[in-house]
């Protein structure tokens, strides 16, 4: 069981730290490095746009658009990290999601296996889930290099290298056991950023810039809150301007809908990829037409009924996609 998505791995910047005094050198990964001005981890400061100065945007937004339909979504943990007790890890998450909640109309409320969930948390060794087949998702590397990763939505995975030593508590190197300690809450607020639809922003102040414990970032900065509150259409004073806009299409069993997904005339190359509840397909099946280049035709029965997404692509490079719902009535 497995659900493909849009992967976004932290392994942007390894590097060393060389130390010289004792002679040897650790490879270390962007998102692990101490942060020496993190003390009151529960303080959460959240800048407002009345205090900070006018600043262009630096956050991206996932090209295609990829968001969460609805806002009051659901998280379960389904397995545990074997360096930090139970009961840390879900108030590590639970703090780390609340920083999100705090600037955004979304809400998150924890549910347990085997319930159904919007958001599925897991620790994870080298090979999990579909990471040996799936080109998309990157198996771990064990100790240091990638600590975490999520895909975006609508799949909702968010995995945690279970190699890592985990903490509720600022990252820091034990020169005991000669390993790092990463901040799970840190780690955490970035992956679900992602989950949540963000991509990495160039702003080093942002939680949401690949190198955000690097830069010692560990609150969600106003660049954060104007991302998140842009792609979820949450206006300065608290309301929703406008719906979420993934269109549902009623139709009743029988009847056929197309989904129409048309390249840029202007770029070579293209090719259209089709995705059901999050995985990919690519030929035609019972109920499936996928003959016509560029449309979807699908038979609306129950087998059928789901989240239909299309996106473009140029090589590797995405050129944009659309998301459409499918109710049988
Ligand atoms: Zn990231
Ligand atoms: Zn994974």
């Amino acid at each position: 069981m497995h659900r493909m998505g849009w992967i976004l791995g932290d392994r942007m910047v390894y590097f060393a730290v060389s130390l010289l005094t004792f002679g040897f050198c650790i490879w270390h990964q962007e998102e692990s490095m101490i942060s020496p001005k993190f003390q009151d981890r529960n303080a959460e400061f959240i800048p407002t746009e009345s205090s900070a100065p006018v600043r262009r945007k630096r956050y991206t937004i996932n090209p295609m658009g990829f968001k969460w339909d609805h806002l009051n979504l659901t998280y379960k943990i389904v397995q545990f990290p074997n360096t930090l007790n139970k009961e840390d890890t879900a108030k590590a998450l639970e703090i780390a999601f609340r920083m999100w909640s705090r600037v955004s109309p979304l809400t998150f409320q924890r549910v347990h296996p085997p319930q159904s969930s919007d958001l599925t948390i897991g620790f994870y060794t080298f090979n999990h889930s579909d990471c040996w087949v799936s080109p998309l998702h990157p198996c771990f590397d064990g100790l240091n290099g990638e600590l975490a990763h999520a895909f975006l939505p609508p799949s909702g995975e968010i995995h945690f290298d279970n190699h890592e030593f985990w903490v509720l508590g600022p990252s820091r190197f034990s020169w005991k056991q000669g390993v790092w300690y990463n901040d799970l809450v840190q780690v955490a607020a970035h992956e679900i950023g992602h989950a949540l639809g963000l991509w990495h922003s160039s702003d080093v102040s942002a939680l949401m810039h690949p190198n955000a414990t690097y830069t010692r970032t560990r609150h969600l900065a106003l660049d954060d809150i104007r991302a998140i509150r842009h792609l979820y259409n949450f206006t300065q004073n608290g309301s929703l301007s406008h719906k979420v806009q993934v269109k549902t299409h009623y139709v009743s069993s029988g009847q056929s809908v197309t989904f129409s997904c048309k390249p840029k005339m202007t770029q070579p190359n293209q090719k259209i990829r089709w995705y059901k509840d999050g995985s990919r397909f690519q030929f035609s099946a019972p109920d499936l037409d996928m003959s016509s280049p560029g449309n979807l035709i699908v038979q609306a029965n129950t087998r059928t009924q789901g989240r239909y997404t299309c996106v473009i692509r140029q090589g590797r490079v995405l050129l944009g996609g659309k998301s459409w719902n499918l109710r049988v009535t």
